[in-house]
């Protein structure tokens, strides 16, 4: 049985006219059914005749994932565990930061990339989620907060270039007028600049926002915290960062996870100075979450402030991101906290 929630519009059409054998015009319902209003029963979409109801709840599926556990942060944000239907447990997160409502959506159980302060990366890679279940993150959180969601993030468990194919079709349903419809410009792909990635991004024609997971602009220690970054030359990464700024018109956000000891010097912050200039850009400084296992520590507020200070006033922009959820293991780098978090069984 097929999933409709992970077919793109196109997609949608064409199997409604091949497979189904409908009018094209019933796509644009049953997309409607499925995105705007996030219905999960063939049998409701009253203004679909019910031999077409039928045939298609015997033909195709509505998948939700199981939730498993939902925490809430004294800072409102919430974590959410989802179980997917072969028993892969992965989490999705909520940020209120008024007026935004943001989710953020994983894309693989664990990830191939291993970055030394990611528990999701130490998890290692089980396998990618299929578009629609990074869809159904998105409209399960929804409809159990209540609360329009506003901005989404591509910054869960996962990278999603390396998935890219199934990431691209839940942007173009994300992003699709005639369903939930979250504006390209609301949307962010993070990525550690896995080859052949911004380029794949630009040829949807979109304008999605682009963050890069750089933090360290030092070759050495980008290969301590980003593994993959070894066949990733910053060179390489800059000219596609250039780019972007030149074909989308929009800046980068260059994510830098700060730790202590390892990337809060001021020669680092000197070789972030030269590796922006050019660009068009944000930097948007994380001050390490902890995660248990891994020996790193987070910086004094002082380093934080001493790095910032370095940075300031030779940069376009430099925010010190607020961490939010770090109470519930939902900060960036986190995720995964349930321990490998694999194939827990179903009367959990
Ligand atoms: S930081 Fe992102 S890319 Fe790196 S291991 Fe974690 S999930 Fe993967």
């Amino acid at each position: 049985m097929i999933d409709l929630t992970g077919l793109t519009f196109d997609e949608l059409r064409q199997w409604v006219v091949n497979e189904m054998d409908m009018k094209p015009f019933r796509a644009v319902q049953i997309f409607g059914w499925i995105h705007g209003r996030r219905e999960t029963a063939f049998s409701e979409m009253t203004d679909i005749s019910m031999v077409h109801r039928k045939k298609l709840a015997s033909a195709a599926v509505l998948r939700r994932p199981e939730t498993v556990e939902v925490r809430k942060s004294a800072d409102g944000t919430t974590k959410y565990a989802f179980m997917l239907d072969d028993g892969e447990v992965i989490e999705s997160v909520l940020i209120p930061d008024r007026p935004r409502l943001t989710a953020c959506l994983s894309t693989q159980a664990g990830c191939r990339c291993r970055c030394s302060f990611c528990r999701t990366g130490l998890s290692g890679f089980r396998r990618n989620l299929s578009t629609a279940e990074i869809v159904a993150q998105l409209y399960a959180m929804q409809d159990i907060s209540g609360d329009r969601i506003s901005n989404v993030v591509f910054m869960g468990m996962g990278e999603p270039m390396d998935n890219f194919d199934n990431v691209a079709g839940a942007l173009s349903i994300i992003s699709d007028e005639r369903g939930i419809c979250i504006g390209a410009r609301k949307i962010t792909v993070s990525t550690v600049g896995l080859p052949g990635g911004v380029d794949r991004l630009l040829a949807t024609g979109r304008q999605y926002g682009l963050a890069v997971s750089l933090h360290s602009a030092v070759p050495e220690t980008r290969r301590r915290l980003v593994p993959v970054s070894v066949s990733l030359p910053l060179s390489k990464l800059k000219k596609d960062l250039l780019k972007y700024n030149e074909k989308i018109g929009r800046r980068v956000t260059l994510e830098y996870c700060l730790i202590s000891g390892v990337n809060d010097s001021p020669e680092e912050a000197e070789a972030l100075i030269r590796f922006a200039a050019g660009l068009q850009y944000k930097i948007n400084l994380l001050p390490y979450n902890p995660v248990e296992g891994l020996n790193l520590e987070r910086p004094s507020r002082e380093t934080v402030e001493r790095f910032t200070g370095y940075l300031y006033p030779r940069c376009q922009a430099v925010t010190v991101r607020r961490s939010r959820g770090a109470d519930i293991t939902a900060a960036c780098g986190q995720l995964g906290l349930r321990g490998g978090v694999r194939s827990l069984p179903r009367s959990d």
